[in-house]
């Protein structure tokens, strides 16, 4: 299965299976608007990706998502035009934007948030980056529809303080073994791959060997399996890593 079709079936399954919060992508760039889903639907949000602005503003007065990803410049309407407009709306006034603009529109984002957009993004963004705002916009208009606690067994993790405890003793983690660990516990039982891993743990723009991604699952495994703790890290053999979805179970 290629990376369209991927997110094609994400679309449509993740819309009518659960109340998973939805957030559309407008943006004409495929790569970027692939990247983005793909972590978005990592992370649990159900996605729509859009390519015009035109067909954009459609889509979200037919059905508006809970969140909306919008590129400053895109085919038919641009997305500081819709995001003027969604603003004038009752139905749209109060939706969260977090717009996308290349770098050299950066002077430009006093306009985009004039306009109204929450939130403001250049690209090239990590991948961390972008999804902690992401997080930050949906806890900050729906407290409750993003979980910042996760937890595991006896493994819990707090995204607001970036604090890990196993049962009930804390652990340190540095900054990569905390985004490593949480991006792990979001899909517990899913193998990621330690090209996966990189792009979304360490940003897209990464070109870092490989087996860095081996040597910090090491200092994560460290860290929260001491002595004879059960490790809750699974290596599978010519794949990559996950967290163990039986862990806590037994
Ligand atoms: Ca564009």
């Amino acid at each position: 299965m290629n990376e369209t079709q991927a997110v094609a079936t994400i679309d449509r399954s993740g819309r009518k299976e659960n109340a998973a919060p939805r957030i559309m992508i407008v943006e004409d760039e495929p790569s970027i608007a692939l990247m983005l889903a793909y972590n978005l639907e990592a992370a649990g949000f159900a996605v729509e990706r859009v390519e015009r602005g035109d067909e954009a503003e459609l889509r979200i007065a037919e059905e508006p998502p809970d969140l909306l990803i919008l590129d400053w410049m895109l085919p038919g309407v641009s997305g500081l035009e819709i995001c003027r407009r969604l603003r004038a709306r009752d139905a749209t006034k109060t939706l969260p934007v977090i717009m996308l603009t290349a770098r050299g529109e950066e002077k430009e984002r006093v306009r985009g948030l004039s306009v109204g957009a929450d939130d403001y993004v250049v690209k090239p963004f990590s991948v961390p980056e972008f999804m902690a705002r992401v997080q930050a916009l949906m806890r900050r208009v729906n407290p409750g529809r993003v979980a910042s606690k996760l937890k595991q067994g006896e493994i819990e993790l707090d995204r607001e303080t970036r604090r890990v405890w196993r049962a009930g003793r804390e652990v340190h983690l540095g900054p990569t073994e905390f985004r490593l660990l949480e991006y792990l516990m979001e899909k517990p039982g899913r193998v990621f791959s330690r090209a996966q891993l990189l792009d979304s743990v360490w940003g897209m723009a990464s070109e870092i060997d490989e087996r860095t991604v081996d040597v910090h699952v090491g200092r994560l495994r460290k860290a929260i399996a001491r002595g004879r703790e059960r490790d809750p890290l699974r290596t599978v053999r010519g794949s990559g890593y996950s967290f163990d979805e039986t862990f806590g179970r037994d």
